[in-house]
């Protein structure tokens, strides 16, 4: 029989998520997800390459490369810190940013967690993957500020350093400069998203991760009563990190 899961299993150039979490787009795809445990997913693009269980795996994605990243992801998972944090440097390489952008913002380099928990949905109904304790403490925050009418929704949480990657890629195949886009987005690696323990938080009605989200009731509940669950707000007016005011994004730090 096919078992539930719910963990995201972290690899280098790989992760692992529960087959019964993913949506499959076409009949073939959904028919190998509803008969296998996990999709196989490459970080750098988000690209559907197999279906595993075990260390059986079907390819949706056939070439050679990809078959070997899959064997050695199932064979020996091939998560390790060092090799996360190695990845993260060739990036920060890469956009010629410089060793001492953390130290300058007073921001730490954040590694992937080698595992992620399911912590429910999202606003846009996709799974909301995040650090085990982060998830818990936030499902709890979640049902405490309805229990007191209010409605609070995940906006986002995990996001990998590929992901961020991809968001400096694609801003300067738009023509931006990185120094542009650093106005705005954390360097890859120095985002809290990273860590699974970051997450950006709204309300129906509101819009995303905009400032406005100051003048609800759902921001007043948190700056009351998420310190109580562990959470903290990371960017306030005039923060040490010089980054702008984000009165939705909140870290777990307990
Ligand atoms: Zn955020």
């Amino acid at each position: 029989m096919k078992r539930e899961r719910l963990t995201l299993i972290n690899g280098t150039e790989i992760e692992a998520v529960p087959a019964n979490l993913a949506k499959g787009r076409g009949n073939e795809t959904r028919r190998l997800l509803a008969t296998h445990d996990y999709l196989l997913r490459r970080k750098a693009d988000g690209r559907f390459i197999a279906v595993s269980t075990d260390t059986r795996f079907r390819l949706l994605l056939r070439d050679g490369k990809t078959r070997h990243q899959c064997e050695s992801f199932l064979g020996s998972n091939d998560f390790s810190e060092s090799r996360n944090i190695k990845q993260v440097q060739a990036m920060l390489d890469f956009l010629g940013i410089s060793q001492h952008y953390g130290d300058e913002h007073d921001l730490v380099l954040m590694p992937e967690p080698a595992t992620l928990s399911f912590a429910g949905y999202d606003r846009y109904q996709r799974p909301l993957w995040m650090h085990d304790e982060a998830g818990q403490a936030w499902r709890t925050m979640q049902s405490a500020a309805l229990q007191d009418g209010i409605r609070l929704e995940a906006i986002s949480g995990y996001r990998g350093h590929a992901y961020q990657f991809g968001i400096f890629k694609r801003k300067m195949a738009r023509g931006q400069s990185v120094q542009e886009i650093l106005r705005v987005n954390a360097a890859p690696g120095y985002s809290e998203h990273h860590s699974g323990r970051a997450i950006d938080i709204g309300t129906p009605n509101e819009p995303p991760a905009e400032e406005s989200f100051e003048n609800t009731s759902a921001f007043a509940w948190l700056m009351e009563h998420a310190p109580d669950f562990g959470f903290r707000l990371s960017y306030p007016r005039d923060n040490r990190h010089d980054i702008n005011y984000e009165p939705w994004h909140w870290y777990f730090a307990r």
